[in-house]
């Protein structure tokens, strides 16, 4: 067994390619050509030229030091020793909302390495020299405590599933599970769960879920930097797949997806990991399920940028709203690849609140002006970052309880 204070975390796990001794190696180190903020002089990284905001806290501030680029400088510095770590270096560490559009866009490195992986590098050696900043206390606590960032006790979860009638692991193996997700027992996030549930049991799939033993997936730890939390929940959660005999596992949420897909590369090969609009797809498609009402509405779909960039799947989404009579979908200038970030990743909500606040706004200014009445979402996050707002310009569905509506 590893010990583990030895092991390698923070700037020490990047150290390989972050500032690397042999000429060719340094030479694919940062070129400062700007591709990954979208304002470079000739992005040459951006094969398919997209919008000029990309990275949310460098359009907040306008100020080069909140740009990717720069945080990989900085990370060098730090790691030389040469610069300390300051309440200002932190400060921009964590305005990072954890879009990946920086990470899509340097292609710098064929190791697939990017700016994003050097924010997480920088967060991971705060924690481990300082332990997690204030602003996030409350979720690391809430994860060593309760194994999940809002500090809902065990007793208090799975609460999503009452009167569902669905199985648990503990009562049963089945092929799938089902994993809410944190999110899934507070308000913002139970629609899109509970639909799901309902139309996996519509489509006759035997599945079970893990009701109050469910952890988080890891999302927060991941991303602000609490790598031994991280690595605690990653190999609890594959213990309880694992041991379950499960080989296909659905999620809820776009950020949960991402995380159970590097869960499954390192300890469940051949697990199949599906966010639940994929599962709905393959359902459609194979008549599992059946559309039979329409919608006469005007929509317009949010990319999440964890299922979006972070998994690549863009067309799922898309391809299951074609599917429902009367829905006409409009689509957002910044789309896709390009979909501007709500600001709700990354820890921002609680370290930058008006960043995340004005990424949000921006994202709801946007789809209004598509003529949307509505605005479909496929995670949690996402879903917490619009009903954060004060106003928003139009009101907000995750996607999978829209589509429950048709069935
Ligand atoms: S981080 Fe990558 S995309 Fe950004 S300036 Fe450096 S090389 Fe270019
Ligand atoms: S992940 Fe997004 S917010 Fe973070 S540095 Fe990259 S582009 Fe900016």
């Amino acid at each position: 067994m590893q010990d583990e204070s030895k092991k390698n975390l923070g700037l020490e796990r990047v150290k390989k390619w972050l500032y690397a001794k042999d000429l060719n190696a340094r030479s694919s180190g940062c070129v400062l050509c700007g591709s990954c903020y979208g304002h470079g002089p000739a992005n040459p990284m951006e094969d398919v030229p997209g919008p000029k905001e990309k990275c949310p806290p460098y359009e907040f501030y306008r100020f080069q030091r909140h740009t990717p680029k720069s945080r990989w400088l900085m990370a060098q510095r730090v790691f030389h020793g040469l610069d300390p770590i300051t309440p200002e270096l932190k400060e921009i560490v964590y305005s990072c909302t954890t879009c990946l559009m920086c990470q899509e866009l340097c292609g710098v490195r064929a190791d697939g390495y990017g700016p994003w992986d050097i924010t997480v590098a920088m967060r991971e050696q705060i924690t481990e020299e300082e332990g997690p900043i204030a602003a996030h206390r409350h979720l690391y606590q809430g994860l060593q405590q309760h194994d999940n960032p809002w500090s809902q006790t065990r007793a208090e979860r799975g609460f999503w599933a009452d009167g569902l009638g669905l199985a648990k692991i503990a009562e049963r193996h089945a092929p799938t599970l089902l994993f809410a997700g944190c999110s899934a027992d507070q308000p913002s996030g139970r629609a899109g769960v509970v639909a799901l549930a309902k139309l996996m049991q519509n489509a006759g799939e035997d599945f079970v879920i893990l009701g109050d033993q469910e952890k988080c997936c890891g999302l927060h730890a991941y991303d602000l930097g609490f790598r031994r939390e991280y690595e605690r929940l990653q190999q609890e959660n594959l213990d309880a797949v694992t041991q379950g005999g499960v080989r296909r596992l659905v999620v809820a949420c776009g950020s949960c997806r991402r995380i159970w897909r590097e869960h499954a590369k390192v300890g469940a090969v051949g697990l199949e990991v599906l966010h639940g609009v994929e599962y709905l797809e393959a359902a459609l498609r194979a008549g599992q399920l059946k559309i039979s009402k329409p919608i006469r509405k005007k929509v317009t779909y949010h990319d999440s940028c964890h299922l979006g960039r972070g998994c690549g799947i863009y067309e799922a989404p898309r391809t299951v709203l074609r599917a429902i009579p009367g829905v006409e979908v409009v689509e957002m200038t910044r789309n896709q690849r390009w979909a501007w970030c709500c600001g709700g990743g990354g820890g921002v909500p609680e370290a930058d609140p008006n960043l995340a606040q004005w990424s949000a706004t921006d994202r709801m200014r946007e789809a209004k002006e598509t003529g949307a009445e509505l605005v479909l979402t496929s995670s949690a996050l996402c879903q917490r970052s619009f009903n954060a707002l004060e106003q928003p310009a139009l009101p907000t569905q995750d996607l999978i309880e829209f589509v429950g509506q048709a069935v």
